[in-house]
């Protein structure tokens, strides 16, 4: 009898292993095709829009966004240090600003405009800005 119960419990027992791996396989399978239609995960941060928080309306580059401080941009560039703006070209450092530089494209009009090294869209420079890369317009 203890024979014959330890096979039906064997029986029961494989059968369980069996059915068990047989769902443990499935989930896999159904796992796989779940990860085929996963998007990928973002290994990298998607580069958002760099923040800009000039006022509603102003058309100037925030001081600090990235863009403008790593170039130490400022708005007036009277204002900055004059250890800092040299000679460059023949032209004296009082004498630099955005509306005399290689970079920028005016906006008609305007005491503003573009500076091809910060292309950030909407945003401008002042004509009487300055940075330490300004170069002599040709
Ligand atoms: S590169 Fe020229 S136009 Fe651009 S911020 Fe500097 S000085 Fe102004």
């Amino acid at each position: 009898m203890n024979d014959l119960f330890s096979r039906r419990e064997a029986v029961k027992w494989g059968t369980l292993t069996v059915g068990g791996l047989t769902l443990f396989g499935m989930t896999a399978c159904f796992d796989k095709k779940k990860d085929k239609t996963a998007q990928p995960a973002a290994t990298e941060p998607v580069a958002k829009p760099a923040a800009n928080t000039a006022p509603s309306g102003d058309p100037l580059i925030a001081l600090d966004h990235a863009s403008a401080k790593g170039l130490k941009y400022a708005h007036d560039g009277s204002t900055v240090d004059a250890a800092l703006k040299v000679e460059k070209s023949g032209v004296a450092g009082a004498d630099q600003s955005c509306l005399n530089c290689q970079f920028y494209k005016p906006v008609d009009g305007k005491d503003y405009g573009k500076c091809q090294l910060i292309p950030v869209p909407g945003k401008h420079v002042a004509a009487k800005g300055w940075c330490v890369t300004w170069a002599k317009k040709a």
